[in-house]
């Protein structure tokens, strides 16, 4: 007898009762919580009670829909399941789907990434699934390095838990090399020829400092890659799907890997379906499933959870689905892509805990191939809607605030009559919308919309001259959404009607500064700002004469570190290039210890507070007689380190931050001086007046930069 569950058990029984009967919520987590206070060791005990086996599903994309899959599938072979199917994914929610259930044949459990090393010790699964590693929440993990670290932890507690992983994506490969449990590997066997992204994770070696090399590359990082200089490569995976088709609205392929070869046909559109059928597949067959169970689940798959849900509403057809990093929003703007007859289409973006509160991300998500889409109305939603709207102003589209998928809805149909019409929402504003979609019968009536023209350009400020913006080492120095800076100098200069040219200087390419006016750097994870930093060492004198020259340069994070004495990288000091007076160290605890979160700046740059958002291990220090960019205005964030209450630099032309956001997205006066430094420069040198910037219509950025100083009770 186990004393300890039993209580866990009853008092579990009775709060589920009440939240269903009395509060009529779902009792998804509160059960689990209750009872993992009262029995710590609940999953465990419980867990025992699986008669044949378990299996966690992990990956920052798809987990939802490969575990009720995978459930669906042990179902249709007769088999009784325990599993948390509505995304509950920490230990809570685990628990809670334990509690519901009395000795199933299987458990299958999604599991947050970072909640593996908590939930798996006592699960001990036969098998942990591994999807992908995508950039996602980075305030909550700080670098991806930490989930990797945290899932190899998890495994090394359950050393028969055979891991079954993606072995497209390097940094699941990466997990694999490392851990002594069993691994096998899923991938798909050719080259899809997908359209490239702009940001994708990284391409570095997860070993040495080396590039990858790829053969391929489908989308994000996952591809047939190798190192040229270690040898680190993709194994060959056990399970390969060959001969993927994609159509409108199916996913076709062979895979390989069980005997004879399986035929996979998925109702619904995206190259992620490829991956997440495999992977349903791989682990179906790893559990002694017939591929006829999975072709059942499969077919039977009516996602009532909001992903990739259809709806028909007063027959308008409706897509909703969730979208939460930059690689699975990608997806979904291929999805709206294709369809090729009117459309419209709303975002609805939230910041809460689940969601991560940084929406920088949405600066590295490639809006602007929806501007080249024919009669396509979009709309921006949610608690972030303002930033969503500056963000598609910048891609080129210029979107309407709505207040919800009713008014979308109302707003859409009067603006495109005969369209289809979807909703991309993330975490915590999927449920909402979904929500309102479930009850929505009748839409209202709506005026038709007009859709206000991007601003034109005028002036011909240096006519026959074009700026020149230098963005240094775009796959390395781009955490979430810096490049974004880029763009809006980009667009901010050509909507005044000077010609711009933006020069991506990858790593290993030659940078020359002489034609340069602005040069961008952004910020890294710490494995990528080394390599980075070697490459930048080698041209230091090219960029210290570009500054003392008075050239502007813009340098965020990682970037901004680079540009000092010295940074230090877990122990190891790394040489900076020695251009401004300042040193980078690490707190106690080194890379987990960070400074992550919103942040206010007065600044000499602009009239308006600056708002921002931080996530960084180091510490910078200015030397004495250094102005900084800023000063913390009240609570909201530290900047260079915890003490001193000021951000950044500012050196000549040169500005360095730690701000995210992307920093010049809800700043246009900070975006405005370094454009107007630029051409001052530009025009001395061509021994002309210095133009001045005409303004433009920045509503949409500043009741952006009003939105979050308000929420953040600051006085703009
Ligand atoms: N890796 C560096 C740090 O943690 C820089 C991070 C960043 O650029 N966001 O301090």
């Amino acid at each position: 007898m186990n004393i300890k569950r039993d209580i866990a058990q009853g008092v579990g029984a009775a709060s589920t009762w009440a939240l269903q009967h009395v509060f009529g919520r779902p009792a998804a987590n509160f059960p689990g919580k209750v009872g993992l206070y009262i029995d710590p060791q609940l999953i465990g005990d419980l867990a025992s009670c699986i008669h044949e086996g378990s299996v966690a599903v992990v990956g920052t994309n798809g987990k939802t829909t490969v575990t009720n899959l995978l459930a669906d599938a042990f179902e249709a072979a007769g088999k009784s399941v325990v599993c948390n199917r509505t995304g509950a994914n920490l230990d809570s929610g685990v628990a809670t789907a334990l509690m519901h259930t009395h000795g199933a044949d299987w458990g299958v459990f999604e599991s947050d990434e970072l909640w593996l090393a908590k939930i798996t010790p006592q699960l001990k699964p036969d098998y942990v699934v591994l999807l992908n590693l995508f950039r996602d929440q980075l305030d909550r993990v700080g670098e991806i390095d930490h989930i990797q670290e945290s899932i190899a932890l998890a495994l090394a507690s359950s050393p028969q838990t055979t891991l079954l992983y993606n072995a497209d994506d390097p940094l699941c490969q990466a997990v694999a090399d490392r851990v002594d449990n069993q691994v096998v590997g899923f991938g798909i066997g050719e080259d899809l020829d997908l359209a490239q992204n702009t940001v994708a994770d990284s391409g570095m070696c997860q070993h040495c400092d080396a590039m990858l090399d790829y053969q391929w590359r489908q989308y994000g990082q996952l591809g047939a890659y190798h190192c040229p200089s270690c040898g680190f490569t993709r194994a060959e995976p056990a399970f390969v799907a060959h001969n993927v088709r994609f159509a409108a609205d199916s996913t076709a392929f062979d895979m390989a890997g069980r005997e004879p070869g399986v035929s996979v046909m998925v109702p619904l559109a995206g190259a992620y379906m490829a991956y997440n059928a495999l992977a349903v597949h791989a682990a179906a067959c790893l559990c002694g499933l017939a591929p006829s169970a999975v072709e059942a689940a499969i077919e039977a798959f009516d996602p009532h959870n909001g992903r990739l849900q259809s709806y028909d509403i007063d027959g308008f057809r409706i897509l909703l689905n969730l979208a939460k990093n930059p690689t699975g929003f990608n997806q979904n703007l291929r999805i709206i892509e294709q369809d090729k007859g009117p459309a419209a289409v709303a975002f609805f973006i939230n910041d809460k805990e689940a969601d991560g509160h940084d929406v920088s991300w949405l600066w590295d998500i490639d809006f602007q191939e929806l501007a080249a889409v024919d009669g396509l109305a979009v709309y921006a939603g949610g608690i972030r809607s303002h930033d969503m709207q500056v963000r598609l102003k910048y891609a080129g589209i210029d979107a309407q605030l709505v207040e919800d998928a009713e008014d979308f809805l109302a707003r859409a149909r009067a603006a495109v009559p005969d369209g289809s019409y979807y909703l991309i929402a993330n975490y915590t504003a999927l449920p909402e919308v979904k929500g309102e979609l479930d009850r929505m019968e009748h839409l209202p009536a709506a005026q038709p919309v007009t859709l206000q023209r991007p601003l034109q350009g005028e002036s011909e400020l240096l006519e026959g001259e074009s700026l020149v913006i230098v963005h240094m080492y775009p796959e390395l120095l781009n955490l979430y959404g810096d490049g974004g800076n880029v763009t809006v100098l980009a667009e901010r200069a050509r909507r005044r009607g000077i010609d711009v040219s933006v020069v991506r200087v990858e790593h290993g390419q030659d940078a020359n500064l002489d034609e340069a006016d602005i040069v961008f750097l952004g910020g890294g994870p710490d494995r990528e700002q080394r390599l980075a930093s070697q490459s930048l060492l080698d041209r230091a004198d090219d960029l210290r004469a570009y500054v003392e020259d008075d050239g502007v340069l813009l340098a965020i994070c990682g970037g901004y570190q680079i540009l000092g004495r010295e940074w230090l990288l877990g122990d190891e000091v790394m040489d900076g290039l020695g251009i401004i007076g300042i040193t980078t160290g690490r707190a106690q605890g080194g890379s987990h210890n960070r400074l992550v979160g919103n942040i206010v700046l007065q600044s000499p740059l602009a009239q308006a507070p600056i708002v921002g958002y931080e996530n960084h291990a180091g510490r910078t220090f200015l030397d004495a007689g250094c102005k900084s960019f800023g000063w913390v205005i009240g609570h909201h964030g530290h900047g260079n380190n915890d003490a001193d209450r000021a951000d950044g630099v500012l050196h000549r032309n040169v500005v360095g931050t730690y701000l995210h956001g992307p920093l010049l997205a809800k700043n246009p006066e900070v975006a405005d001086h370094l454009i107007q430094c630029a051409l001052n420069r530009r025009a001395a040198k061509l021994g002309k007046p210095a133009p001045s910037l005409p303004p433009l219509d920045d509503s949409a950025e500043l009741a952006a930069n009003a939105a979050m100083c308000h929420r953040l009770g600051v006085h703009s």
